[in-house]
């Protein structure tokens, strides 16, 4: 039988849509039944495993899978014998510390002979031990954020992204302890024919990430602003320019950094730039 890697995603929640599209992006095609727990690409050699996040560790270190799609903070919790592989950018998130509204923040010291409720005793009980802090833990697996309201704690750790659930149990966050993406895991020695697989699919990981970042751009201009312009935007090795039918103008294409894009625009056309159109790209291989 031909090797295949084996990629393990979550079946439904936040890291869903992100993981799928990746590996949609990236040229696999596969079904994706509500019900289905695993599936094969039709034309790449990978399964896809669908799982609770929680349990993606979990099974990478025990080979199960050969890698997975996890958030940095179940990464760090569950402490397994995983490498971070490539991180993913979205599923952008924080860990954080909050308390109730009503209570004065005093700082790190406010935590001292407390109680705090979390889905990752791990991670707040290294928190706690780099800030020199002696507190109570008390694990719960899900809504951490009622706990301080129905008195089962003084305060909770949990992932924040707007805040809003926090502000709505009346609460406020107060620390973060760590920042989270998506990221991919692994574990060390994949098998030769494995890695290879790997490699392929980061490649094009890669591509569709660079892709995001960037933009293709094409403008007319005249031709003594070419230079100034190939200055700012050099593109991946330099732009192409295209002589346009009006003599002494430019057709000028190249590729500008999704960041800096404004300020980029903004200097074009004090350079002299007109007709500026930007497209988006859909894969960038350097
Ligand atoms: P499961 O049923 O698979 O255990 P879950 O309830 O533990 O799911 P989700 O809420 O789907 O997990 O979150 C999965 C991951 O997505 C989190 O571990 C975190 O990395 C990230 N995440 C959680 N909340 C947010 C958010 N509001 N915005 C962005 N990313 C988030
Ligand atoms: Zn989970």
């Amino acid at each position: 039988m031909n090797t295949l890697l084996r990629i393990a995603i979550q079946k439904s929640g936040r890291l869903q849509e992100g993981s799928l599209s990746l590996l949609q992006e990236s040229g696999l095609l596969f079904s994706n039944g509500k019900d289905q727990l695993k599936t094969q690409a039709r034309n790449f050699p990978v399964e896809i495993l669908f799982l609770r996040d929680d349990d993606i560790p979990q099974y990478v270190e025990d080979k199960v899978a050969d890698i997975g799609i996890v958030g940095e903070n179940v990464f760090t919790e569950k402490q397994k014998q995983n490498t971070i592989v490539k991180r993913l950018d979205f599923a952008r998130c924080r860990l954080s510390m909050a308390i109730p509204r009503s209570e004065t923040y005093t700082g790190l010291s406010w935590f001292n002979g407390k109680n705090i409720a979390t889905s990752y005793p791990n991670i707040v009980t290294a928190f706690l031990k780099k800030n020199n802090l002696t507190a109570g833990l008390h694990e719960i697996s899900g809504s951490v954020e009622i706990a301080p309201g129905i008195g089962l704690a003084d305060a909770i750790c949990d992932v924040v992204s707007t805040g809003s659930t926090l502000l709505s149990n009346g609460l406020k966050e107060v620390e973060v302890v760590m920042n989270s993406e998506a990221v991919i895991i692994g574990s060390a020695n994949l098998e030769a024919a494995k890695q290879q697989i790997l490699d392929k699919l980061l490649f094009r990981i890669e591509a569709v990430q660079k892709a995001k970042n960037n933009k293709y751009i094409l403008m007319n201009c005249p031709n003594e602003a070419i230079e100034k312009i190939t200055s700012i935007i050099p593109g991946m090795k330099s732009p192409t320019i295209i002589p346009l039918g009006k003599p002494g103008w430019s057709s000028l294409h190249s590729v500008v950094d999704e960041n800096d894009f404004w300020e980029k625009i903004d200097q074009l056309k004090s350079f002299g730039a007109q007709g500026i159109l930007v497209i988006p790209i859909e894969k960038m291989i350097l």
